[in-house]
């Protein structure tokens, strides 16, 4: 079995948190690594203890789904509430960030940005992310983890 590389081990963790999503719009999974280390995680979903929009329909506001906290925002605030540092940190994300999460995201010192899929790049964000030397690049997530075949390897 080949082994894994970092950045497909990362993307990996976003797309199994994009599973987790309750917001049906749209499955975006967030990972924050610091030092090859993983130190948050996120995914689109509602306040804690809130509703789903999965089981109660989305919230919507001015075309958005008002309700959702998107997946790079929850894997920053989860890192203020646990007191982590963001600074420096990478983030691997499934989908391009949105204008609000790329603010977010430089302004939490967040210097690299690893997406799997192109969404709604908004040109505003790239030019963000340009300004405050934030390294973008896109990581197409291509492996099919085979959890059978570690699995059976391991007995
Ligand atoms: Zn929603
Ligand atoms: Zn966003």
């Amino acid at each position: 079995m080949e082994r894994l590389s970092w950045d497909q081990y990362f993307m990996a963790q976003s797309h199994l948190l994009a599973s987790r999503s309750t917001c049906t719009r749209l499955f975006v999974g967030a990972t924050i690594v610091r030092d090859k280390r993983i130190i948050a995680g996120g995914y689109n979903g509602s306040i804690a203890g809130g509703p789903h929009c999965s089981d109660e329909g989305c919230y919507m506001i001015d075309g958005h789904c008002a309700r959702t906290i998107h997946a790079e925002m929850n894997a920053i605030l989860q890192c203020a509430k646990f007191g982590e540092s963001t600074d420096g940190a990478e983030l691997y994300v499934t989908h391009y960030p949105c204008v609000q999460c790329c603010k977010s995201i430089i302004q939490a010192g967040i210097k690299s940005v690893y997406y799997a899929k192109d969404y709604k790049n908004h040109p505003y964000a790239e030019e963000l992310f340009r300004t405050a030397h934030v390294y973008v690049k896109k990581v197409p997530f291509d492996k099919v983890i085979e959890l059978k075949q570690v699995n059976n390897t391991a007995q």
